[in-house]
C-alpha cells in the first residue's frame, strides 16, 4: 500500500491581527512546522529600509509616520514573492493583506496561480495590552516606528482599514480565532488547533 501523495492539510494561510499581536513571533512557528514560508510584508520593508533600496528609501516614509505603504508598491512586492519556488506548496503570508484593494489583488495573484485560500488565522488581543508590548519592543528592537505615537496611529489605520477584511473572510468561511492573550506558547498550540479544525 502506498500513502496518498495529496496534502490535504492547509498550507495556503493568513495570519491577522493588530499591530503588536503577536503576527510574527506566530507565523515563524507555525510556517516552519508545516514546512512553508512565512511571508512578513513587514520584514520585506524593513529589510530594504536596512539596505536603503529604491524600495526601501519609498516605503520608509510612510512606515515612520504608521501609514500604509501604497497598494500598487506593496502588490507588486507580495506578486512577485509568491511567484517564488519555495511557495508553491504554501505560504503563510502575515501582514498582507491589509486593504480591501490588496485583498482584491490577492485573489488575483492566486488565480493566475489556480490557487486559493485554506485559511486565515485571526489573532484576537485587548487594544491597550498591545501598546504596552509594542513600546517594550521600540526598546528592545530599536524600530522607529515603535513610538507610543506612531503605534496609536498605527492602531486607528488598522482599525479604520484592515478590520474590514474580518468580515469579507467570514463571509467566506475562512477566519479561525484564536486567543492572542495567552502565553506565546499557548498561542501556538491554539493556532495548531484551529489548523486541526479543533
Ligand atoms: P505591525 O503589524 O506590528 O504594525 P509590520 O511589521 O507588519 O508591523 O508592518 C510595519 C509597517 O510596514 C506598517 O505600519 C506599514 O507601513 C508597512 N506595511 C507592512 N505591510 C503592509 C501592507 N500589506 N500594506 C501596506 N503597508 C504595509
Amino acid at each position: 500500500m502506498t500513502t496518498p501523495s495529496t496534502d490535504t492539510s492547509a498550507r495556503r494561510l493568513l495570519i491577522v491581527g493588530p499591530p503588536g499581536a503577536g503576527k510574527g513571533t506566530q507565523a515563524v512557528r507555525i510556517a516552519e512546522e508545516l514546512s512553508i514560508p512565512a511571508i512578513s510584508t513587514g520584514d520585506i520593508f524593513r529589510a530594504n529600509v536596512s539596505g536603503e533600496t529604491e524600495l526601501g528609501v519609498l516605503a520608509k516614509s510612510f512606515m515612520d509616520s504608521g501609514e500604509y505603504v501604497p497598494d500598487s508598491v506593496t502588490n507588486d512586492m507580495v506578486r512577485s514573492r509568491l511567484a517564488e519556488d519555495d511557495a508553491a506548496s504554501g505560504f503563510l503570508l502575515d501582514g498582507y493583506p491589509r486593504t480591501l484593494d490588496q485583498v482584491e489583488a490577492l485573489d488575483g495573484m492566486l488565480s493566475e496561480l489556480e490557487t486559493s485560500l485554506d485559511a486565515v488565522l485571526l489573532l484576537v488581543v485587548e487594544t491597550e495590552e498591545v501598546v504596552g508590548r509594542l513600546v517594550e519592543r521600540g526598546k528592545e528592537q530599536g524600530r522607529s516606528d515603535d513610538t507610543e505615537e506612531t503605534i496609536r496611529k498605527r492602531l486607528d489605520v488598522y482599525a479604520e482599514q484592515t478590520a474590514p477584511l474580518i468580515d469579507v473572510y467570514e463571509k467566506r468561511g475562512l477566519v479561525r480565532r484564536v486567543d492572542g492573550m495567552a502565553s506565546i506558547d499557548e498561542v501556538t498550540a491554539a493556532l495548531r488547533g484551529a489548523l486541526a479544525g479543533r
